[in-house]
């Protein structure tokens, strides 16, 4: 192995053991193979138009940008695609993959269930089995999205070790791929990971960019001067960046889970409260302890609720191409309720962190400016949560 290869300047790598090398090189040789083969780009879109939806719209935020009184608000609305959520792009895309390379068998990992429920969808769509490795803290959180996955023909595996939460999912889908290899794939829900995963994530979420950089075009006869979408792992954010990243003037922002703040424990904002550690498969920054152990971290949202972030938005940070913001649950709950009725749109928790930044810095900006907000998923999810964060209880 080349030291080059999967990095993204000190991140990212294979940090991985032997019996797990053979899987990822056979993936790296189909990605490569497949990844401009004209064909499976064809069979891709074909997918991603008339079975999720895209493109996804570019919508003018005009009620909320006359609010705000300062650059015009653009969002992204991966809300509106199939399954709720940007996480169908990725999961068609391998899944496809997976097809093409002779797999019958999908495994993956969830948090909250979103991913699980997306790998579950096109396992269905596909004909494929599919296992999904769930922490068993998680099942018992989200046990409408368990029965989702059950209903969608998943079975879906309690995970009992570590936390019971999704690092743990995560290790033991990585531990389940080794044992069997052959006929199965795992379709890992975010741009982290061992290498090729974290490359091949990010160029099927990159079609967010792609449509909103011609979107914007065509509709302002410009690129807009920031973009904003929320960090879980990272995958919507770097699908939302990266057609950006060449154009110097576009500000990149991820936007992490602060949870109760960077200053308390219950936080999950890896960026700005982690450091530089090796952890499933990659080298990147996490949180951890005094002993440099993966801390358990915080947030009201399942979704960014991941101790670490894909290599590329380490590297990014690191060479100051993107910037790292930490918005609290109170912002984003706030932002939560804001979109709801000021555009008739509920976000998802996750999103709405990205939406609780564009919030603070758009009335400092001027008229003419312009932002895209990647709204990453719908907020149907969240109503019992915020429900609950607010003092009530929807089951009364
Ligand atoms: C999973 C999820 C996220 C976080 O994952 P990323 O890989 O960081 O994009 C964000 N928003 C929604 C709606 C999600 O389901």
């Amino acid at each position: 192995m080349s030291q080059s290869r999967g990095r993204f300047g000190i991140h990212g790598g294979q940090y991985i053991p032997e019996t797990l090398m053979n899987a990822v090189i056979e993936l790296e040789d189909a990605y490569n193979k497949y990844k401009d083969d004209p064909q499976f780009n064809a069979e891709l879109t074909e997918l991603l138009n008339n079975y999720a939806g895209r493109p996804s719209r570019l919508y003018y935020a005009e009620k909320m940008t006359k609010d705000l009184g300062g650059a015009k608000i653009y969002l992204k609305r991966e809300d509106l695609n199939h399954t709720g959520a940007h996480k169908i792009n990725n999961c068609l895309g391998q899944a496809l993959l997976a097809k093409k390379m002779g797999k019958t068998r999908l495994i993956a990992e969830t948090g909250a269930g979103q991913h699980g429920v997306a790998t579950a969808t096109v396992a269905a769509l596909m004909g494929m089995e599919c296992v999904v490795f769930m922490g068993k803290v998680d099942c018992e959180r989200q046990a409408l999205n368990v029965y989702k996955m059950k209903l969608l023909g998943a079975d879906v595996v309690p995970v009992t070790t570590g936390t019971g939460t999704l690092k743990d999912a995560v290790s033991q889908a990585m531990r389940e791929w080794t044992s069997r290899i052959e006929d199965t794939h795992y379709c890992l829900g975010s741009c982290m990971g061992p290498h090729p995963f974290p490359t091949i994530v990010r160029d099927f979420q990159a079609v967010i960019s792609k449509e909103s950089r011609a979107q914007i075009l065509e509709k302002e006869g410009r690129l807009p001067d920031a973009v904003i979408a929320c960090v879980g792992g990272g995958s919507n954010a770097i699908g939302s960046f990266y057609h950006y990243i060449g154009d110097r003037d576009v500000r990149l922002v991820g936007c992490e889970a602060a949870g109760r703040g960077i200053d308390t424990k219950d936080t999950a904002a890896t960026i700005n409260t982690g450091r530089l550690g090796i952890f499933h498969g990659m080298k990147s920054y996490f949180c951890q302890n005094e002993y440099g152990q993966i801390a358990p971290v915080y947030s009201i949202s399942a979704g960014l609720d991941y101790p670490g972030i894909g290599p590329e938005h380490a590297y990014l940070h690191d060479i100051g191409r993107a910037e790292y913001v930490a918005i609290t649950d109170e912002e984003a709950v706030g932002a939560f309720e804001y979109l709801s009725r000021m555009e008739g749109i509920i976000p998802a928790i996750e999103s709405a962190h990205a939406l609780a930044y564009a919030m603070k810095i758009a009335p400092t900006m001027s008229k003419d400016q312009i932002i895209i907000v990647t709204v990453s998923g719908r907020g149907d999810k969240d109503c019992a949560a915020i429900a609950r964060y607010r003092g009530q209880d929807l089951r009364d």
